[in-house]
């Protein structure tokens, strides 16, 4: 039977409920949101009397938590007219709204007999065959299933949401004995698919399986720290992006997350797993304790392991001292070992330079990670049946970029366990058997496909829910061509992808040549060309260094050249005799989205920040950027269609370095249009990115003739001119704003010209060629280029 889920119902709308109600919303789905009615009247509802009757007064709870969770930042919700999709209601009165629902999560607070109380309210008005879940964090599911109905039980599973559970990737997904096998193998498929999420199949055990190793892998480098004296400053350097974990690394982390929870967890663990090996490492250190007692929670009380504070009217971070628990000046960590690695772009190389290094440095990563392997290897088959679990949960949950067990595959599984045994660390016997019977790796990547050590057959198997996805790493003996930018790689089915290699995916020559050589292969052996890649950010934008670089050096000849290569590559990716698809995903700002607005066709990720930014560093878009958009208005204008209004938006939009906060926004701005598609798993986009790449091919593709364009001229140019003028009189802009503003305005014109006619693309992009090169003869277009490249900011000047 065909399971539909089309209308969701959350129950609790605190922290968690409201938000991942937001999230079915951007889902699509249609939810109901429910809480409880307040006890009394408020002052404000007595003032203006409001009965206990009124809705305002028994939604009061409810409607206020998805009012704040919607205000917040980051927003929940991919756009704002998406909540309309949420209606809202309270437990006592609406109950009957959720009859219709085909799934209904409980996320109420963690407290067994109101949740099981919630579920008897439940029981009575869900229809059957409807999926219950709950969102606990920590209470046994078969705990909380004891007092339903047989049939409820069979369809009752716990599914995990992180928080934020729009931003964070995981979803464990969590049956208990009773749970029917159709309905965890459903969630884990309609999870990944609709919801978007990493789905993680866990079982029914304290702190489930992110939590569990997570929580570990925090409180083991707590009580290593002592013995390498190490400051939590310095901890957090070399276990931040260094080695592929988040800016917020360990205690940055921790403060986020709530020391209160922290130490809940680690509690709830160390009491209820007491044949843990490690059980000892989840005792709260005194420091830990002590943070505790005083309140020290962290973001939620303003002080954790660090706190904003102001000296002499600056501010500045204070971090803890662990000995005394009072705050001091944080001090800029110096750890020379890590010049080592300073500049390598591959976390792989990174992390083998770093565990292998002689000195304490390199002692800590290994006794780390070796304590990390060690304890994930002996979790299984505790909390999960296969290594790829434990990996997914930790890249999901914790925002890791590598698993333990890939990190393990990295360092080497067999040289690695001579190692452990020094370090006194003993891991699981399924990991020496493995090694024993001639798999020297966890994973095997190949062909196109992704397979891990199965513990059970003894035998490499491939992933399930993973067979749909493409992951570039598979593909390594599939390329086609490669310079020190970019890899292109033959996906099959007549299919390339082009990936970008360099930092933040700037785009300089090499990404630029990487593009026009992966166009001409593909027109003459292939179907069709996909431009993405599985980095966090599709491309920062062109490569300002060198563009400051000629500009501080005068060198107009070369700067010229650079542009005219950008907007040539730009129209080669436009006038291909084959598809080209872009994927943008996470910051595609500047270049990277010029190109995007030439591809045929855009696969976005839902977390896409597409933006055309140049004015934030004194220049207007000139890689076809400025000529497109001029050339989407012309497109668009209908008889009696207000076209300068449409213009001024696009104008605006530019002119403020508007960005959006989705891709369902990035519609809104103009980036996206409506052939373009938008996947909401960021692990499916680059397999979405080549069926819709197929499709066009195999539909009959054929390369688009240029056409003109239709500019306003000197009508548009004089409403954009008056609109600066009043910028600046009002003291909105600075009067380098308005200087490039103008030039935005009169290459987003047509020029001057005296009355609305049509020119070509060559025109339009010599327009803004020209406005380009001459704000780079601007000493504060320098300034502002020269701060973003020096502290990552951007000057207003
Ligand atoms: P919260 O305190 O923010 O919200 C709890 C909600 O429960 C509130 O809306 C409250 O009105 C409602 N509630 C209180 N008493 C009730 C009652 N008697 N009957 C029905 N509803 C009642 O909590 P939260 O952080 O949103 O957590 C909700 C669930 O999600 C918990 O099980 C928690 O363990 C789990 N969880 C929380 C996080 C997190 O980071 N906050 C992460 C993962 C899971």
């Amino acid at each position: 039977m065909n399971r539909i889920l089309k209308k969701a119902a959350v129950i609790g709308s605190g922290v968690m409920g409201s938000r991942i109600a937001c999230h079915l919303a951007n889902a699509g789905l249609q939810v109901i949101l429910l809480d409880i009615i307040p006890f009394e009247l408020s002052e404000e509802e007595l003032q203006n009397g409001i009965a206990v009757t009124n809705p305002k007064f028994r939604n009061r709870i409810v409607n206020s938590s998805l009012l704040n969770a919607i205000k917040s930042n980051p927003s929940p919700i991919y756009k704002k007219s998406f909540q309309q999709r949420i209606q809202t209601g309270n437990l006592e009165d609406d109950m009957s709204m959720i009859a219709d629902c085909d799934w209904v999560i409980e996320a109420v607070v963690e407290r067994l007999d109101i949740k099981q109380k919630v579920y008897s309210q439940i029981e009575s008005h869900r229809k059957r065959g409807s999926i219950l879940s709950t969102n606990t964090s920590g209470i046994p599911i078969s705990i909380l299933a004891n007092h339903m109905s047989d049939e409820m039980k069979t369809h009752f599973i716990g599914t995990h949401f992180f928080n934020p559970p729009r931003y964070l990737q995981l979803l464990e997904v969590i049956p208990h004995i009773k749970t029917d096998p159709e309905i965890a193998a459903f969630m884990l498929e309609f999870g990944r698919k609709i919801v978007g999420k990493t789905t993680v199949l866990c079982k029914d055990t304290p702190a489930f399986i992110a939590n569990r190793v997570g929580v570990f892998s925090i409180m083991a480098l707590f009580h290593e720290m002592e013995n390498f004296d190490f400051s939590i400053s310095e901890i957090d350097k070399l276990t931040g992006p260094i080695i592929g974990r988040p800016k917020s690394a360990t205690f940055r982390t921790c403060d986020v997350v709530g020391i209160d929870t922290l130490a809940k967890v680690a509690l709830g663990v160390k009491e209820h797993c007491p044949n843990d090996e490690k059980n000892e490492v989840f005792k709260l250190p005194d420091f830990l304790e002590g943070m505790v007692s005083q309140n020290l929670f962290g973001d939620k009380t303003k002080q954790g392991f660090y706190k904003k504070t102001l000296v002499d009217g600056k501010k500045e971070i204070l971090g803890l001292n662990l000995k005394t628990l009072t705050y001091e000046k944080t001090e800029r960590p110096k750890l020379e070992a890590l010049d080592l690695v300073k500049n390598e772009e591959d976390l792989k190389k990174r992390i083998r330079i770093l565990a292998g290094g002689a000195d304490k440095v390199g002692d800590f990563y290994r006794k780390h990670f070796f304590g990390v392997f060690g304890y994930a290897s002996n979790r299984i088959p505790e909390i999960a049946d296969n290594c790829y679990q434990i990996d997914d949960a930790m890249k999901a949950g914790f925002g890791w970029e590598l698993g333990p067990f890939e990190i393990w595959d990295i360092l080497g599984v067999e040289n690695s366990l001579q190692l452990m045994a020094v370090y006194g660390i003993k891991p699981a016997i399924w990991v020496e058997e493995m090694i024993k019977s001639g798999y020297k790796n966890f994973y095997q990547y190949s062909s196109g496909s992704v397979s891990y050590y199965d513990i059970s057959s003894k035998s490499y198997k491939s992933i399930d829910g993973k067979k749909d996805f493409i992951f570039l790493q598979s593909y390594s003996s599939n390329i086609v061509w490669q310079n020190s930018g970019s890899i292109l790689y033959d996906l099959g089915d007549g299919i390339l992808n082009l990936e970008f290699k360099t930092k933040m995916n700037t785009m300089g020559g090499e990404v630029l040549q990487g593009i026009s050589k992966s166009i001409g292969i593909a027109e003459k052996d292939f179907s069709g060309l996909v431009i993405a890649n599985e980095a966090q950010n599709f491309s920062v934008g062109a490569n300002l260094g060198m563009v400051f670089m000629f500009a501080i050096e005068q060198d107009w000849d070369e700067l010229n050249m650079a542009i005219r290569q950008f907007q040539k590559t730009v129209l080669r990716a436009r006038y291909s005799n084959i598809p080209v698809v872009v994927a943008p995903r996470g910051m595609t700002l500047g270049g990277g989205c010029e190109l995007s607005l030439h591809a045929d066709r855009l696969q976005f990720a839902a977390e896409s920040y597409i933006g055309l930014v140049e004015t934030g560093v004194g220049v207007i878009p000139a890689g076809g950027g400025t000529k497109e958009l001029a050339k989407r208005f012309s497109n668009s204008i209908q008889n009696g269609d207000i076209e300068l209004n449409r213009l001024q938006n696009t104008f605006l939009n530019v002119a403020m370095a508007k960005v959006s906060t989705s891709a369902h926004e990035a519609y809104d701005l103009g980036y996206m249009q409506a052939a373009d598609r938008i996947s909401i798993n960021p692990h499916a986009q680059i397999a979405d990115a080549k069926a819709l790449c197929l499709q066009l091919a195999t539909e009959g593709y054929t390369q688009p003739i240029p056409e003109k364009i239709k500019v306003l001229g000197k009508s548009a140019l004089a409403l954009f001119t008056a609109g600066i003028f009043g910028m600046k009189q009002g003291r909105f802009i600075s009067d380098h704003d308005a200087k490039v503003a103008s030039k935005l305005a009169y290459a987003l014109s047509g020029g001057d010209l005296s009355q609305p006619q049509e020119v070509t693309e060559t025109y339009m992009l010599d327009l803004e060629r020209e406005a380009f090169l001459s704000l780079c003869g601007e000493k504060k277009t320098l300034e502002r280029m020269q701060s973003l490249l020096k502290t990552g900011k951007i000057i207003r000047n």
